[in-house]
This record gives structure tokens, sequence and C-alpha cells, in this order.
């Protein structure tokens, strides 16, 4: 199955817009990844030219061939900082920051629980053990049926298609060596080498 596109949603908890200095949007802000910045397995390699790419923990809805949310996993919306901080000053588009070559390791998909499930787990992030991120599904701006229905109403969804729904504060960078575990609820636990 072919993931064309990755939707991908900025500053969808309160706490994460702060913490970048961004006001809280009125409406979902969207912004894309390519299909192809995709990263399945337990490694990842950082791309030799970014100096610092923080992780951001997103849970990843995944549209089936008639678009409804039939699967979900966890992704690290991986973003070159500097570099996105230099293009946002200039009013330039973040593709360079977002979209580079293994920029959306993903865990396994699993099948999607109800929303009203969803909205009752924790979305978490470790680094060597440490936590990171963490926060209630229910603590987004934008909860996810409706970023659903936002992205259905607005863009050319393909089946299989994914939508990263935004993370919560506590980015930072990433190195090579490090262990990041990545855990929704009991439902999703997944571990990246970074390499
Ligand atoms: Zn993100």
């Amino acid at each position: 199955m072919l993931i064309r596109n990755i939707w991908a949603v900025g500053r969808n908890y309160k706490d994460h817009a702060k913490e970048l200095g961004n006001d809280v949007p009125t409406e979902p802000l969207f912004f894309l990844k390519a299909g192809s910045c995709l990263v399945e397995g337990s490694s990842f390699t950082l791309a030799s030219w970014t100096q610092n790419v923080h992780h951001e923990i997103e849970l990843a809805l995944q549209f089936d061939s008639h678009l409804n949310v039939a699967k979900i996993a966890l992704a690290l919306d991986l973003t070159e900082r500097s570099l996105q901080k230099k293009l946002k000053e200039n009013g330039e588009p973040w593709t360079l920051a977002k979209s580079f070559t293994g920029a959306c390791p993903i865990s396994p998909l699993i099948n999607a629980p109800s929303y009203t499930k969803l909205s009752s787990l924790k979305i978490q992030l470790f680094i060597d053990g440490q936590i990171k991120q963490s926060a209630f599904i229910s603590d987004m701006i934008f909860p996810p049926a409706q970023l659903v229905e936002f992205a259905i109403k607005h863009f050319p969804i393909c089946p299989y298609d994914l939508l990263l729904t935004g993370t919560p504060a506590g980015v930072g960078p990433i190195k090579k060596g490090q262990t990041i575990k990545a855990t929704l609820g009991q439902l999703i636990e997944h571990e990246w080498t970074v390499l």
C-alpha cells in the first residue's frame, strides 16, 4: 500500500505553540511532508547535512480506501529546528525543515480505536529512558475528528494517506546513538535507535 501524502498539523497543543513562541491557532494549521519521507523499522538515520533535528512525537491517523480512519501509529515529525526558525522569520515555506529525506519515522500501524477511547490515551516520548514529551490526546486544540473533517473538506486526501495530529510540548534535539521510545497508552510502544 503506497502512502502518497503526509498531512501534518502544527501548533495543536497549547503548551507546544507557546514553547516555540507562536499564537494558538483559531483553525488547524496544515503543512505537508512527502509520503516518501516515511521510514519504517526500529532505526533511522539523521541526514548528514542536518545540525539541529528535533523530535516531535505525534499520533498518526491513516485513511482507508473509503477515507475513513482505519489505522493509527506513532510518528516522529522530525524537524530541522534551526532551519525552520530561519524560514519562518523570512516568511518562506518549511519544506526543507520538515520534508527532508527520512523525516518521518513511523511505528507499525494498528487498528484504530474509537475517538472516545483515543482521547483518553496519553502520548509520550522518552530519550534514553528520560521522559521528554507527555500529553493526553484530549489536550489537543483540534481533536482528531475535527482535523479529519477539516482535511477531507479542503485537501485531495488519497487512500492510505497519513494525518499527523501535532506534537505536545517538550520538543528538543536528537543525536546519533540515542534510543527514542514512544508510547500511546497501552496500545503502542515503539523504539528507534538514531543512526
Ligand atoms: Zn509536528
